[in-house]
């Protein structure tokens, strides 16, 4: 019934919405209807407000959940959910002090450094990632930046070219880049550029004293500035008020250009830390992210990413009506573990997902046609 609902409701946003839900508080629930409406009529915006975002975001739960669902009915093959798989090619020792972090050479975690993977093995990872239907190969490496490691650098480089010849997206996570480094990346046809903006200005200091926001801000323009898509998001669950997963809504959705992937992670606490005690996030709160992100950057894939391991498969389903549309698949994500490759087969045959393939360039990605939203909505 709740589809059918959904199905009407593609051919007239403004059919449903608050009235759908009238034991809702009317101006909450209005402002998630309204703002899903003019997402799917005039597509993205770079022009919120932080309080029509703040609106969107406290709107009762179901109300958010269903108009995250009517955007990503619209603007996306709404089945297709893209894996992709995170490798770390050079993990820990990192001078860094990001307090989630076990990589930091501050904490002591029990994570063993060590140097850049050689060309051999992440070859290997990257064909066997490819194997289990990923389309997007991520590299993750642990540094401050990428300035002075000429040779390591040079080596990735090499990486990006060779794996992207293998019919993969191909994304990098090396710290903060210089506009040179930038443009050396796009012409080894990396595809993206993955830098977290990790929570709000206000709140960043409290999580990481070793950069600043605005240092994050001016990579995230030298990769935009050299024609590679952005890849930023943040991590809920590390002490922040709402106000901030708010404030970092509102900074990636008014960059010029919304971010092409936007992961939105859960803390995953490690021991040794300074977050090790932090409460877990709950379904909710992801699913109240996911939604928000889902209605303000319509066309961004919304990648479901860190802490997904312990969400269920009915709550990960939760969260692909959302709006959720990528994954991380593999053992591990970075150091951390990762959901279990055929539990996640299962769930896409059981709830209908289909892998979605490769996009390549930034070009921008065709909406569905009508009719296929149509048929989609009404099959399910
Ligand atoms: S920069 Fe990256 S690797 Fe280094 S501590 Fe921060 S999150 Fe960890």
């Amino acid at each position: 019934m709740a589809m059918m609902l959904l199905a009407r409701s593609l051919r007239s946003p403004l059919a449903v919405g608050a009235a759908a839900f009238s034991s809702a508080p009317a101006a909450s629930a209005a402002a998630a209807a309204a703002a899903a409406e003019r997402a799917i009529l005039d597509g993205p915006r770079n022009d919120w407000s932080r309080p029509e975002i703040q609106a969107v975001y406290d709107s009762p739960l179901l109300d958010l959940l269903f108009h995250g669902a009517q955007v990503h009915r619209n603007v996306h093959k709404f089945r297709e959910v893209q894996q992709c798989t995170l490798l770390s090619i050079k993990t820990g020792g990192c001078s860094e002090d990001c307090s989630y972090c076990p990589q930091s050479s501050r904490y002591n975690t029990g994570l063993k450094a060590q140097k850049l993977m050689n060309k051999d093995a992440i070859l290997e990872a990257a064909i066997k990632a490819k194997e289990a239907g990923s389309t997007r190969f991520c590299m993750g490496a642990a540094w401050r930046e990428t300035i002075g490691r000429k040779t390591n650098f040079n080596q990735i480089l090499e990486y990006v070219k060779e794996i992207r010849g293998m019919g993969m997206e191909v994304c990098c996570t090396l710290g903060m880049i210089e506009k040179q480094q930038a443009e050396e990346l796009k012409k080894a046809g990396l595809t993206a550029y993955n830098h977290n903006l990790d929570t709000s200005r206000e709140y960043y200091p409290n999580i990481i004293t070793t950069r600043s926001y605005d240092d994050r801000l001016q990579t995230l323009q030298h990769v935009r500035e050299a024609g590679i898509s952005i890849c930023s998001g943040g991590i809920i669950g590390l002490g922040e008020a709402e106000e901030d997963r708010v404030g970092l809504l509102h900074t990636l959705a008014t960059l010029p250009t919304h971010p092409e992937s936007v992961p939105i992670n859960a803390l995953v606490a490690v021991k040794g830390t300074p977050l090790e005690d932090q409460k877990p996030v709950e379904i909710w709160e992801m699913i109240r992210m996911i939604a928000t992100a889902r209605i303000v950057m319509p066309k961004a894939m919304v990648r479901l990413s860190a802490g997904r391991v312990r969400f269920s498969m009915p709550e990960q389903a939760l969260c692909f009506l959302a709006g959720a549309n990528s994954i991380f698949a593999g053992e591990k994500l970075l150091t951390t573990a990762n959901n279990d490759f055929d539990a996640d087969q299962a769930m896409f045959k059981i709830l209908g997902l289909i892998p979605k393939a490769p996009s390549f360039g930034n070009e921008e990605e065709a909406a569905p046609a009508d009719t296929e939203r149509s048929e989609q909505a009404a099959s399910m």
